[in-house]
C-alpha cells in the first residue's frame, strides 16, 4: 500500500513539474509576471470592435472599392433599397396614401440588419466574423494595432508598460450578452496565464460597462483576479435612449417635433430643413405611419432579439419593455431577466469589489444633452449618449442648462467618501459627486461629448497614469487630475497651429508682434502639455495663437461664406403657415380656401346685387 502511494506521489510530482514547465513556457511577457504593473484589458464600447460580413463560402464580402463590409450598425445595399422602395414610393406619392411604402421600408430594415439578426435563443444568425485579438497588443499586426489605438489611444501606456501588458477584448456589439460575459471571464484567465501575472486591470468603456455588470454578477470570484477597474463613461444603467427605443417612446412620432426640431438636433440645420421640405411630398399621416412602421420593425423584429442591446436598457424601463416585447420569446427573456438582476445589483457588486480591496476608478462626461431621439432625453444630465446617473453610479445632477441652486449643500449619501469635509460639488453647481457610489475616485469632464471621449487627451493620460503607475489613488492624489475638469480636443493645436507658429521666421517682425507670437506659442504649449482645462479652453487658446499668426502676416483666416439658409426659410415658412401638412394637403386647403373665397366674396355679393 505504501509503495502504491509513493508511486502515485512520484507520478503526480512528475506530472506537476511537467505542467509547471509547460505553463512557464506559455508565459509570453518580458517580466515573466514579476513586474509591479498588471496587464490591462480594454473592454471597448459599442461599435468599437470590427465585425465583418461574409459570403456563403465564409469569405469576406467586399464593397465596390474592394473593402471589407462592416456589419455595424447595419449593411445598407443602396441598389436593393432603391429596387424595393421605388415603386411603392411612387405609388404612395401619386395616390398620397400609403400604398406599400411602410411594408417596403420594413423589408429594407430587415435586410439591412439581417447580418445582426438573432434567433429565438438570442444567438446571432448572420454570416459574420468578429475580429478578435486573442493575444496581447505586442503580438498584433500593424493593422490590428491601428484598429485598437484608433479606438482607444493608449500608446503612451504601451510605451511605459509594454505592449505585452495591453489586451483588447473585442466582441460583437449586437451579439449574445451572456456568451460575451463568459468570453470575457475566459479572456481574463488567458491573460493571467500568458503574462504570468496573477491579476489584471480592466478598462470597461461605455457598453463595456454593461458587460462588466454581467461579469461581476455571474463570476463574483473574479474580484480576486483584479487589481484595478478603470471605468470610462460606462453604461452601468444603460442609456435612456435605449429605454425609449424598447418602449417605442420616440420624439419623432410627434409630427410637430418632426417638422420643427428633431432633425436639427441630429445634423446641420440647413440639411435638416432640406429633408423637412422634401418630406412634405407625403401627407403627414402617411409619413407618420411610415415612420411608426419602420420603428416598429426595428424594435420588434431586430432589437428585441439582441441581448447585448437589452444590456443597455435601463432598469427603470426593463419590466415594461420586456413584458411588451418578449412575452412570446421565453428563451431570450430568460437571458435578459438574468442580466436585469446584474444591472439591479451593479452598485452592490462594485461595492463588493471595493470591499475586497479592488481599486475602482470612474471617468465620466457631463453637461451635453442627449440626442433627442427618445422622449426621456431631458430627464437627467448626460454626455450626449448616456444619462449621467448611469455613468456616474447614481450621482445627483441638475438638468442641462440648469444648476442645483446657489445654496445647494452636498448630500454625502455615499459611504465611500473618506472625509465628510470633502467638497464634491463642482463650481458651477451642476453635479453632486457625493451622491454617486464612488465620490473619491470618480472624475468628471464637463462639456465632454461621449463619442469624442477618446479625443480628450486629459482623459487618456489620466487613464494611462492610473493603469501604468500607482500614483493616483483618488481625486485628491494630484492637482494634475482634479475631480472636475473640462472637455477638449488638442489635435489641431498639436498637429497644425503650434508647429506652423513655431516655423514662422520672426526676424522681420516688429518686436511687439514677435513678442505676442512668442507668448501665444508658449501659452499654447503649456496648455497642451497641461492636464487641467475649463470646458472648451482649447478653442480660446487656438484663437489667441491664430490672432498672433495673423498679425505676424503668417496666417490668413479664410472667410467662411455664409450660405443663404434657403431651406431653413422655406421650412419655417411652411411650418408657421401650414403646420405639419404635406403639399397635397396644403394645396387642398388652398383650393378649398379659394372656392370659399369665390363663393362668399364673389358669387354671393354678385347674387345679392342681382
Ligand atoms: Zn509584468
Ligand atoms: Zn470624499
Amino acid at each position: 500500500m505504501k509503495k502504491l502511494i509513493s508511486i502515485i506521489l512520484v507520478i503526480t510530482l512528475a506530472f506537476s513539474s511537467v505542467a509547471l514547465i509547460a505553463s512557464a513556457e506559455e508565459v509570453k511577457t518580458e517580466c515573466g509576471g514579476n513586474c509591479d504593473i498588471c496587464p490591462a484589458i480594454v473592454v471597448p464600447g459599442i461599435g468599437q470592435s470590427n465585425v465583418w460580413a461574409l459570403d456563403e463560402n465564409g469569405d469576406y464580402l467586399l464593397d465596390a472599392d474592394g473593402d471589407r463590409i462592416s456589419c455595424f450598425p447595419a449593411v445598407f445595399d443602396v441598389t436593393s433599397i432603391v429596387m424595393k422602395v421605388l415603386a411603392p414610393a411612387l405609388l404612395t406619392l401619386v395616390m398620397q396614401k400609403d400604398i406599400g411604402l411602410s411594408s417596403a421600408l420594413c423589408d429594407v430594415v430587415r435586410d439591412a440588419f439581417a447580418v445582426n439578426a438573432c434567433d429565438e435563443k438570442g444567438k446571432n444568425t448572420g454570416n459574420i466574423e468578429v475580429e478578435k485579438y486573442l493575444y496581447s497588443v505586442a503580438e498584433c499586426s500593424e493593422y490590428e494595432k491601428d484598429q485598437i489605438y484608433d479606438n482607444v489611444p493608449l500608446q503612451d501606456y504601451a510605451e511605459q508598460v509594454g505592449e505585452d501588458h495591453l489586451y483588447y477584448f473585442a466582441y460583437n456589439s449586437f451579439g449574445n450578452n451572456s456568451d460575451i460575459v463568459d468570453e470575457l471571464y475566459d479572456y481574463i484567465q488567458m491573460v493571467k496565464k500568458e503574462t504570468g501575472h496573477d491579476k489584471v486591470n480592466i478598462v470597461p468603456i461605455s457598453m463595456g460597462g454593461s458587460v462588466a455588470n454581467g461579469l461581476f454578477e455571474y463570476y463574483p470570484e473574479v474580484k480576486d483576479d483584479i487589481v484595478k477597474v478603470v471605468y470610462i463613461v460606462p453604461a452601468l444603467n444603460g442609456s435612456t435612449i435605449v429605454g425609449d427605443l424598447y418602449t417605442k417612446n420616440f420624439t419623432f412620432f410627434d409630427t410637430e417635433f418632426l417638422y420643427n426640431g428633431f432633425l436639427e438636433t441630429l445634423m446641420d440645420e440647413e440639411e435638416g430643413r432640406m429633408i423637412e421640405v422634401i418630406a412634405r411630398i407625403l401627407p403627414d399621416e402617411v409619413l407618420e405611419s411610415a415612420l411608426q412602421s419602420v420603428a416598429g420593425c426595428l424594435v420588434d423584429e431586430v432589437a428585441a432579439n439582441i441581448t447585448m442591446l437589452w444590456g443597455l436598457c435601463p432598469k427603470e424601463y426593463y419590466p415594461e419593455a420586456s413584458a411588451a416585447l418578449l412575452a412570446d420569446k421565453p428563451e431570450i427573456k430568460k437571458q435578459t431577466d438574468k442580466f436585469y438582476q446584474a444591472q439591479l445589483n451593479s452598485d452592490k457588486n462594485i461595492q463588493a469589489l471595493v470591499d475586497n480591496g479592488v481599486e475602482v476608478f470612474n471617468i465620466v462626461d457631463y453637461n451635453v444633452p442627449l440626442y433627442q431621439i427618445g422622449n426621456s432625453w431631458n430627464n437627467d444630465n448626460a454626455d450626449g449618449v448616456i444619462h449621467l446617473s448611469s455613468t456616474s453610479m447614481g450621482a445627483k445632477s441638475a438638468l442641462y442648462g440648469e444648476t442645483l441652486g446657489a445654496d445647494y449643500k452636498q448630500a454625502n449619501t455615499s459611504k465611500n467618501c473618506s472625509d465628510p469635509t470633502h467638497n464634491h460639488v463642482d463650481e458651477d453647481k451642476i453635479v453632486d459627486a457625493s451622491t454617486g457610489l464612488l465620490p473619491d475616485t470618480t472624475f468628471y469632464f464637463k462639456g465632454q461629448n461621449h463619442e469624442q471621449t477618446a479625443r480628450n487627451d486629459i482623459i487618456i493620460s489620466l487613464a494611462t497614469r492610473i493603469l501604468a503607475t500607482d500614483d493616483i489613488k483618488d481625486v485628491y492624489s494630484t492637482p494634475d487630475y482634479p475631480q472636475f475638469n473640462g472637455n477638449r480636443d488638442t489635435r489641431a493645436l498639436k498637429n497644425k497651429y503650434i508647429p506652423t507658429a513655431k516655423a514662422i521666421d520672426t526676424t522681420s517682425l516688429s518686436p511687439e508682434v514677435a513678442e505676442e507670437l512668442a507668448t501665444a506659442i508658449e501659452e499654447a504649449e503649456i496648455y497642451v502639455n497641461g492636464t487641467v482645462t475649463y470646458s472648451g479652453q482649447h478653442l480660446d487658446v487656438e484663437k489667441k495663437l491664430i490672432d498672433a499668426m495673423v498679425k505676424a502676416g503668417a496666417w490668413t483666416v479664410e472667410e467662411e461664406e455664409e450660405a443663404m439658409p434657403i431651406f431653413s426659410t422655406i421650412s419655417l415658412l411652411l411650418y408657421n403657415n401650414f403646420g405639419t401638412d404635406g403639399y397635397s394637403e396644403i394645396v387642398a386647403d388652398f383650393y378649398i380656401g379659394f372656392v370659399n373665397f369665390i363663393v362668399s366674396d364673389v358669387v354671393k355679393p354678385l347674387l345679392g346685387a342681382l
